[in-house]
């Protein structure tokens, strides 16, 4: 197995992976919080982690890899004293927290489907798991890590990291400095000190998403549940734990002292953390109102865009920076990534359908496509770099083109070098990076372009059929029928084709 290279962001350097258990990856991310649609810099995340899910893979591990859908007690402001983010969406939309749930959650799968994410091993909901929280909070107050007080159980940052030594090691922050920080919280009168943090939460009675325990009737903190359910899935101590950079603080640095008060070490050897996703320069973030939906991208209706680009061109443009390197989403971005994806999906069409009779063969040509092979899978293994990868695959395209006109010097590559070709741009484009031809023609049941996208069109028009809006149900047929694809409702479900 070829050795993969990890930056590790608790030690702040380039690790060899090693796992715990020899071939087996135990893999947790942190999912989403399901309290409104999705934004593009989320699915950065979650593809940045699929294709670390599926390098892993190709190298020949068995990944369990766990993702969470967060549905309770992620506060509003991140604090311990605002409003759980689901319930608050709850009383706007007025429906039930559960339904809020369903309904994000719902277009967060269509979302992976369209982006051609792959599913994790296990997606762990932490309304179901509140039990295994209850316990871990037991475990640390047992531990004598975590005190009541009216109710509510609160981490005991200063005394865990006065004993342990080791708070704050991820990210940087110094826990005298974090004392120091006067804060006017509501619950700063429960805590003993500022940097401490609620593990289980007493409800009062207004509050919609409550449980029994010994404590009181309440909710679980929103570091918890991630806490609780890597060492349900993973055990107490896994491989790789991966999130967006702005985990960090405090979510993976109160996760890491949760993990250590209760089961005595920390969770993972390598934390993993991806880069934001800008717009215009700065973060993209639902609560600054700088987002861009996937859907405005695809039909091209935003400020932000010219024209729509396709699942594929986005994938693609995310690709082409490393996942600990920020991206700033534009225009102009996203119409060079459109150019080099058509370029490479074409060489590629191009290269799977050369027959070769064994000529005469070219040895600097070879040698040189040998090496090129080589060095892509050396950069997807120095920390998964996707867009050295690319590059070292766009140095191959004027070969490959050059064998369309069988230039001198060029076409004369031998059976097994094209066979070896053949499967690296196979395997790296779609295995490995997760793309698909979008170009290729799409037959129905085929893994051609238009399938992600019809089976959100499909989903939006049974949601429609569900809320008996007989109008927009109609519409998307028509419009479909327009452009020369048919939707059968059949016993197997909805089914497509082109006319
Ligand atoms: P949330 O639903 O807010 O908990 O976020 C889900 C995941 O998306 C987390 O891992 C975040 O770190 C990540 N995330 C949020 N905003 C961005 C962004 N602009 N770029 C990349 N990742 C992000
Ligand atoms: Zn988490």
């Amino acid at each position: 197995m070829r050795d993969l290279t990890v930056y590790n962001s608790l030690s702040k350097s380039k690790e060899t992976f090693i796992p715990i258990h020899k071939g087996l990856v135990g893999m947790y991310v942190c999912g989403p919080t399901v309290y409104s649609d999705v934004h593009l810099g989320n699915i950065r995340t979650f593809m940045s982690f699929d294709v670390i899910f599926r390098y892993l893979k190709f190298l020949g591990y068995k990944v369990r890899y766990v993702r969470n859908i967060t549905d309770v007690g992620h506060l509003v402001g991140d604090e311990d004293e605002g409003e759980d983010k689901i319930a608050k969406r709850a009383k706007v939309e007025g429906l039930e927290p559960m339904e809020v749930v369903q309904k994000y959650t719902n277009g967060f799968h269509d979302m992976m489907r369209i982006f051609n994410i792959l599913s994790p091993s296990i997606e762990p909901r932490a309304t179901g798991h509140i039990i295994d929280q209850i316990e871990m909070v037991q475990q640390i107050l047992d531990h004598g890590f975590a005190y009541v007080a009216n109710g509510s159980v609160y981490f005991d940052t200063l005394k865990f990291a006065k004993e342990k030594g080791t708070y704050g090691k991820l990210s940087g922050r110094i826990i005298e400095d974090l004392l120091q920080e006067t804060r006017d919280l509501k619950n700063q009168g429960e805590k003993r000190n500022a940097a401490d943090f609620a593990i289980w939460m007493k409800a009062d009675d207004r509050h919609l998403m409550k449980w029994n325990s010994p404590w009181s009737v309440g909710f679980p903190g929103w570091h918890l549940e991630c806490s609780a359910m890597s060492t349900k899935y993973l055990g107490a101590h896994f491989d790789i734990h991966g999130g967006g950079n702005d985990l960090k603080f405090p979510h993976h640095e109160n996760e890491i002292a949760q993990n250590e008060a209760s089961c005595g070490c920390a969770p993972a050897n390598y934390w993993l953390h991806t880069n934001m996703l800008l717009m215009n320069g700065r973060k993209m973030s639902k609560s600054d109102g700088n987002t861009i939906t996937a859907e405005e991208l695809f039909s091209g209706h935003s400020r932000h865009v010219e024209k729509p680009y396709s699942p594929m061109v986005v994938r693609f443009f995310m690709l082409q920076a490393h996942y600990r390197s920020t991206l700033d989403l534009s225009n102009e971005a996203l119409l060079a990534a459109e150019k080099g994806y058509k370029k490479l999906m074409e060489a590629n069409a191009f290269l799977q359908k050369i027959k070769t009779e064994d000529s005469e063969k070219n040895a600097a040509i070879e040698t040189k496509i040998i090496q090129l092979i080589d060095e892509t899978f050396d950069e997807l293994s120095d920390d998964f770099n996707t867009p050295k990868a690319l590059a070292r695959l766009f140095e191959l395209v004027p070969i490959i083109n050059s064998y369309k006109d069988k230039k001198e010097g060029f076409g004369n590559i031998s059976a097994p070098t094209i066979e070896l070709l053949q499967d690296c741009f196979d395997k790296v484009l779609f295995e490995i990076m997760g793309l698909r031809d979008e170009n290729a023609r799409s037959d129905p049941g085929s893994e051609g372009a238009l399938d992600g996208v019809m089976q959100f069109i499909i989903e939006l028009r049974q949601e429609a059929r569900a809320n008996k809006d007989w109008g927009t149900a109609d519409k998307i047929r028509d419009v479909l029928q327009a452009q020369n694809i048919v939707i059968k409702d059949g016993k197997e479900g909805t089914t497509w084709n082109l006319k």
